[in-house]
C-alpha cells in the first residue's frame, strides 16, 4: 500500500536548516526527501516526484532558479522557494520561472506549514498531467503524439516514418498545458500565467506567437488550424485527443 502522507523534497544546502526542516515536516505528517545540491535535488524530483518542492535558491552547484525552470517544462507539483535574498527581482524571477511560491529565511515555522498546506490544496484543484501518450489525428493522412511523461512529441504522415518534433522549452510548456485539459476552453490569462507566469497575464501577444508556432510545427495547415483552436477575445482550446 502505498504512503498517502505527502512527500516533500527539501532541498537545502544548509545542514542545521535541511535538519531543522526535515524534522518538523516529519513531526507534522508529511514523508521527506531532502537533497543539499541541485543535481541531487534534480535526480530526486524526476525519479519520486515529490507533492511540494521547497527550494533553497543558493545552491553549491548552481542557482535553484534554473532547477525551477526545467522541472516547469514537465512537472505540476508545487515550487515554493526558500531564500535569503529578500529582493523584489529574486522573488519575481523565481516566480517568473513557474515558482507557486516564495518563503523568505529566516522564516516562522506556522508560517511554512500554512505555505505548504496552500500549495497542496492547489495542487489538488489542477488536472494531472495524462500518463499515456496522447494522439490527434490518429486515422489521419497527418496527425500527432504528445507523450508528456516522456516529453516527447511525434509528427506522424501516411507513407512515411515517424517523426520527433523540436519545441522549444516554452512550445512544450504550452503544449502540455493544452494537452493536460485538452478539448476545454483555456483562458488567455491562464495560459499565460502557466507558462510565462502571473507577470506576465495581460500579454496576450505572446501567446498569439507560440500558439502560431505550435500550428506550425504540428498542424497541416497551420492556416487553417484543426487542432490548436482560437476561441476569438477568449483564449484557445486544443481539440480532444482521438484516444492513446
Ligand atoms: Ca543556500
Amino acid at each position: 500500500m502505498t504512503d498517502p502522507r505527502p512527500l516533500i523534497l527539501v532541498v537545502e544546502d544548509e545542514a542545521p536548516i535541511r535538519r531543522l526542516l526535515v524534522s518538523t515536516l516529519a513531526a507534522h505528517g508529511y514523508r521527506t526527501a531532502d537533497a543539499a545540491t541541485l543535481q541531487a535535488a534534480r535526480m530526486l524530483a524526476t525519479t519520486d516526484p515529490p507533492d511540494v518542492l521547497l527550494l533553497d535558491l543558493g545552491l553549491p552547484d548552481g542557482d535553484g532558479v534554473d532547477l525551477v525552470r526545467e522541472l516547469r517544462q514537465w512537472a505540476t507539483f508545487p515550487i515554493l522557494v526558500l531564500s535569503a535574498r529578500g529582493q523584489e527581482r529574486d522573488k519575481v524571477h523565481a516566480l517568473d520561472a513557474g515558482a507557486d511560491d516564495y518563503v523568505q529565511k529566516p522564516f516562522g515555522v506556522p508560517e511554512l506549514l500554512a505555505r505548504i498546506r496552500a500549495s497542496l490544496r492547489h495542487a489538488a484543484r489542477r488536472e494531472p498531467a495524462p500518463a499515456q501518450p496522447q494522439i490527434w489525428g490518429r486515422d489521419d493522412a497527418c496527425g500527432f503524439t504528445v507523450d508528456l511523461a516522456r516529453r516527447v512529441v511525434t509528427q506522424h504522415r501516411r507513407g512515411a516514418a515517424d517523426a520527433e518534433v523540436k519545441l522549444t522549452p516554452t512550445e512544450f510548456r504550452l503544449l502540455a498545458e493544452l494537452v493536460r485539459q485538452a478539448g476545454k476552453v483555456r483562458l488567455h490569462a491562464e495560459l499565460l500565467r502557466a507558462v510565462w507566469g502571473p507577470a506576465y497575464e495581460h500579454d496576450v501577444a505572446y501567446l498569439r506567437v507560440y500558439v502560431g508556432q505550435l500550428r506550425q510545427k504540428l498542424e497541416p495547415e497551420p492556416s487553417r488550424p484543426r487542432w490548436f483552436l482560437t476561441e476569438p477575445g477568449v483564449g484557445y482550446r486544443l481539440t480532444e485527443p482521438d484516444g492513446d
